[in-house]
């Protein structure tokens, strides 16, 4: 018989570590706070607005971890056994949220609990082990200090679990890179610095045995959901992204797409690269000859995907290499080689690899690199502080060498900049900030906003800082709006941040989340719960854990001024591309905000009102 209370999809517990006494509790999952922000982003968020007190240093044992399954998690509905991570962030200093794929969010629930709330300071190195009922704090000085591939070894060795969800060594230095991740086998949650804030609690690990508690959860309508299932995995693969393009190409195939709109920027966002000049190169037909086709894949894959993005790939340089891991995600093919001048595969694959084995967020690093090049290009640094064979552009070897400076923190240049680019102008000077690209201390993805005007507003209203994954517009703004224009795009970036609010919370991969539509979602949601959801459900209570995240954010005192572009989307016209130059004003960017926090129900300065949440 269960515990608590019986809440259809959720195993109705949710389990709270204290580092700094030893304490583990179960909670029982607070029903109202899962019917109103369901699970995942939307229900972290939530239990985040409680226990975390403004102004706290993300560094200190203040600071709280709170990882959320969802109401899909573990149910068997395809290509949702992500999970999600929401803290405060040591890079932007205001409110993170991060998924992952892997297998924790799976095995978690599965052992019956819906989450985990990690707050304190341990007094040395620890993880947590989960085997059902059992959850202990263990010693993990054996590994502190190790690259994310030997942790997960060795704590699987040690402790016989089946999932170690851990950081690298980056994490673990003595003041820890502030874009340091946490790493689930291949998948990680690489934003924003997680990795960091484990460290300052001494939590190496969370390490999950895949013991199956007999009635974890419950679905509600069983036959239901087979019958829905049945339906959605035709859609899924007549789609031509989820059936076809991510399974042969994975996410490279934006690389494409960015190139052919004229919004692929490169070195820094200094210039645009063309489709004939990524051709056969970095490009998807690039790719395919990267992709070793005959080794097994599942270890690069999440849990029941038939989309199977993931594609294997062999290193051919660097200390990994002859080793196969996991290829490239788009965003990573960009930072780490078309943002720092390379157009060559066999690099990216490299440096990604050096990336996930130090533990740090792949898009952060080109983008920290990619701005000490532009530096160097300008003459800005000492030459007596730096080496300049390591700020070539174009160069794989510089790429390598400044991966493990910054990963290590080597070297005054190693040093700043692994506190992000925005910390790292300040220290260089010389009006460095005006190409140092980061929406409120987090660096800038790979889409040029100059030329899809949308993607500016994303990056400037995302919840995290500049981030593509809150609302996509690209395809949208090509296929039916005037890219370079403000027209429409604030009711667009809303629509689509509100339902990925949902997908976020469900927890539905960003990815099938092109063949999971509204109608799909509805019929999923009432199958495994009694919600009774309508479709238009889906935008209010996107909207709702929207505004909380927004409260998250301001009641830590982001205003109107830290929504608006980095100086050169403002200031300096694209050079290449179809779009060339354009540029997005201030007056803009401002322009469509006013138009967004009007939509939202925000005042003039973008502050929710309290009535709205
Ligand atoms: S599409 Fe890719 S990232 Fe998404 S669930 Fe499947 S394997 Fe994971």
């Amino acid at each position: 018989m269960k515990e608590f209370f019986m809440l259809y999809s959720y195993a109705g517990v949710i389990l709270v570590v204290n580092m700094t006494t030893g304490e583990i509790e179960k909670q029982p999952l607070n029903e109202q706070y899962a019917r109103d922000y369901v699970g995942g982003r939307g229900l972290g968020a939530r239990y985040l607005y409680d226990l975390l007190k403004p102004g706290i240093d993300p560094l200190s044992a203040d600071n709280v971890i709170i990882m959320m399954t969802g109401p899909f998690t573990g149910t068997g509905i395809y290509s949702c056994q992500k999970y999600e991570w929401v803290s405060k962030s040591p890079l932007t200093n205001i409110y993170l949220c991060s998924n992952s794929g892997g297998k924790l969010g799976v095995n978690l629930k599965r052992s019956g609990y819906d989450g985990i709330i990690i707050k304190g300071k341990a007094d040395g190195p620890k993880y947590i082990y989960i085997d059902g009922d059992n959850v202990e704090i263990r010693d993990a000085s054996f590994v502190w200090g190790k690259m994310v591939s030997e942790v997960q070894n060795s704590i699987k060795e040690k402790s016989g679990a089946d999932t170690v969800v851990c950081t690298g060594l980056s994490a673990d230095l003595p003041n820890p890179v502030k874009f340091a991740g946490v790493y689930d086998g291949l998948r990680c949650s690489g934003r924003g610095g997680l990795g960091a804030v484990f460290a300052s609690k001494n939590l190496k690990a969370i390490a999950v045995n895949s013991t199956e508690k007999k009635d974890a959860f419950q679905i509600y309508d069983l036959s239901g959901l087979k019958e829905t299932l049945h339906g959605l995995i035709q859609d899924m693969k007549t789609n031509a992204v989820t059936g076809e393009q991510l399974p042969k190409f994975g996410s490279i195939i934006w690389m494409d797409t960015t190139a052919e709109f004229g919004i692929l920027p490169s070195k820094n966002y200094q210039e645009i690269l063309t489709y004939p000049e990524i051709e056969g190169k970095i490009d998807t037909k690039g790719f395919e000859k990267e992709v070793t086709k005959d080794e097994e894949s599942s270890f690069v894959n999440c849990l029941n995907c038939p989309i199977k993005s993931g594609h294997v790939v062999t290193p051919d340089r660097g200390e990994w290499a002859g080793k196969p891991t996991k290829g490239p995600e788009f965003e990573t093919a960009w930072s780490l080689g078309a943002n720092v001048g390379i157009i060559d595969y066999g690099h990216i694959i490299a440096a990604n690899k050096a990336c996930n084995e130090y533990g740090i967020d792949t898009i952060s690093v080109g983008g920290v690199i990619g701005f000490a090049m532009e530096c160097y290009q300008k003459g800005l640094l000492d030459k007596n502080k730096v080496d300049g064979n390591l700020l070539r552009w174009g160069s794989s070897e510089a790429v390598l060498g400044m991966i493990k400076k910054i990963g290590i923190r080597e070297d005054w240049l190693g040093d700043i900049l692994a506190d992000g680019v925005r910390s790292a102008s300040k220290k260089i000077g010389h009006e460095s900030e005006k190409f140092a690209l980061h929406v409120k201390g987090m660096e800038v993805p790979a889409y040029d906003p100059r030329g899809v005007w949308g993607m500016g507003l994303t990056y400037a209203t995302s919840i995290r800082g500049a981030c593509h994954l809150k609302s996509w517009t690209v395809a949208s703004e090509f296929q039916n709006f005037d890219p370079i224009s403000t027209e429409g795009k604030a009711g667009l970036v809303k629509g689509i941040q509100d339902l990925r609010s949902v997908l976020d919370s469900l927890i539905v991969c960003f990815f099938a989340g092109r063949a999971i539509t509204k109608d799909w979602i509805v019929k999923l949601i009432n199958s495994v719960t009694d919600f009774g959801w309508k479709v238009e459900d889906i935008d209010t209570i996107g909207a709702r854990i929207y505004n909380l995240e927004r409260l998250l954010a301001t009641r830590e005192g982001v205003t109107m001024k830290d929504d608006l572009l980095p100086y050169r989307i403002m200031e300096e016209p694209l050079t290449g591309g179809q779009s060339e130059g354009t540029r997005i004003t201030q007056e803009n960017i401002e322009k469509m905000l006013q138009e967004y926090y009007d939509m939202r129900g925000w005042n003039k300065e973008g502050i929710p009102t309290s009535d709205i949440v």
